[in-house]
């Protein structure tokens, strides 16, 4: 149906391009044109919206979307990595007031930069999104990624341009900050790891002393069969970086 135009009793016109849609498609999912079509508007007189604020390719991605739930998916990688593009489907969705479709771009924005990180790429997106579109959860979704990355976008000057100069320095401080409790946090790990050696080295040596005292206290012959002596030993210390103590029978000389 969205192929051939048949049937079609709405066209959008954009850059020369005309895109044959259908009412019962468009209008119930899209309050705008719903108003559009149905109201005292030119519009729904002569069944063509003019679309200008959009390129021809956010409004055929908009189209692809209102027939199939979706858009791209069978285009070349490098088109559904590029959040620009997700970004314009975005602010034409939040114009037309087709609130699913605005989820989809941001999910596809956030998957974009969750395999794949490009602060370059974020930084130019993020200053579309500000400008062009007014949806609030896609202006929040790039607070985030700017927050997860913020000593790295720091380091560019666009991103005093985004947020302003005062903005810009206080976050600044606040990486720095940052950073510096990071380090403190290090320390303290690192502190804390050799505490803990120590004290796991200290517990080895007790327990191996408090079985050499048990044994000493409770075994009354030796344990080789061939020896069986009333037990009587000395103590041995073994080679190795810790105190490590053996007993040995007095008579047999074998390990207890
Ligand atoms: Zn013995």
């Amino acid at each position: 149906m969205l192929r051939s135009g048949q049937f079609s009793d709405l066209t959008l016109v954009c850059q020369g391009k005309e895109f044959k849609i259908h009412k019962v498609v468009a209008c119930p999912q899209s309050p705008v044109f719903s108003a559009a079509v149905s109201g005292e508007f030119k519009e729904s007189q002569t069944g063509v919206i003019e679309i200008e604020l959009f390129d021809s390719e956010t409004v055929r991605r908009m189209v692809e979307f209102l027939y199939t739930g979706n858009y791209d998916c069978n285009q070349p990688q490098e088109q559904n990595t590029d959040t620009l593009t997700h970004v314009r489907v975005n602010a034409i969705a939040d114009y037309y007031g087709i609130h699913r479709l605005t989820l989809l771009a941001n999910q596809k924005i956030q998957q974009v930069y969750q395999d794949k990180w490009n602060a370059k790429a974020f930084l130019a997106s993020t200053r579309e999104a500000l400008d062009n579109t007014g949806d609030k959860k896609l202006h929040s979704v790039m607070a985030l990624l700017a927050a997860q990355h913020l000593e790295e976008l720091m380091a560019s000057s666009k991103m005093a341009d985004l947020v302003g100069d005062f903005a810009a320095e206080v976050l600044r401080y606040h990486a720095l900050k940052f950073e510096a409790t990071k380090q403190e946090q290090h320390q303290k790990a690192a502190v804390l790891a050799t505490t803990q050696a120590a004290e796991a080295k200290t517990a080895r040596v007790i327990a191996n002393i408090d079985r050499l005292v048990t044994t000493m206290c409770d075994r009354e012959y030796c344990r080789n069969t061939a020896c069986e002596m009333e037990f009587g030993c000395h103590i041995e210390k073994l080679a190795g970086d810790e105190p490590n103590y053996v007993l040995r029978c007095s008579y047999c000389r074998c390990r207890h």
